[in-house]
């Protein structure tokens, strides 16, 4: 089976941006692949781990009201829930 008949859409990276549109994609019904050349998600809103310690990649703080807390509403996670799970 070809990608064009597997998904209705491939999103390009899994940065915030590239995850919240395949959230809000697959939400709506849409078959979607999220593609990533890295071997995390998350892009530069993420954490990379130095012996343990786990470093920002970039952005730490979401605003409050802001697109990404709009996005999660919309897909169903509640405001102030987090991942605490770490990277294998
Ligand atoms: C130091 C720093 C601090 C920041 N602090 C904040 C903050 O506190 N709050 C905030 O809201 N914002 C913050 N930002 C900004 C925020 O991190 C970025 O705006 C946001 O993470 C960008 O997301 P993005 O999805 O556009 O891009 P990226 O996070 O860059 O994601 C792009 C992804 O696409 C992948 N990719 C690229 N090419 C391909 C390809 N051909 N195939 C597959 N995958 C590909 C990359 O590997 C990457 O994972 C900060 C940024 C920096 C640098």
């Amino acid at each position: 089976m070809s990608l064009e008949q597997r998904y209705d859409a491939i999103v390009l990276g899994s940065g915030v941006g590239g995850s919240c549109a395949a959230a809000l994609l697959a939400n709506e019904g849409c078959k979607v692949l999220l593609a990533e050349k890295r071997a995390y998600l998350g892009g530069r809103f993420s954490t990379s781990d130095h012996d343990g310690y786990l470093c920002a990649t970039g952005g730490l703080a979401v605003q409050v009201g802001g697109p990404i807390e709009k996005v999660c509403a919309q897909i169903g996670i509640a405001s102030g829930q987090r991942c605490t799970q770490r990277r294998a």
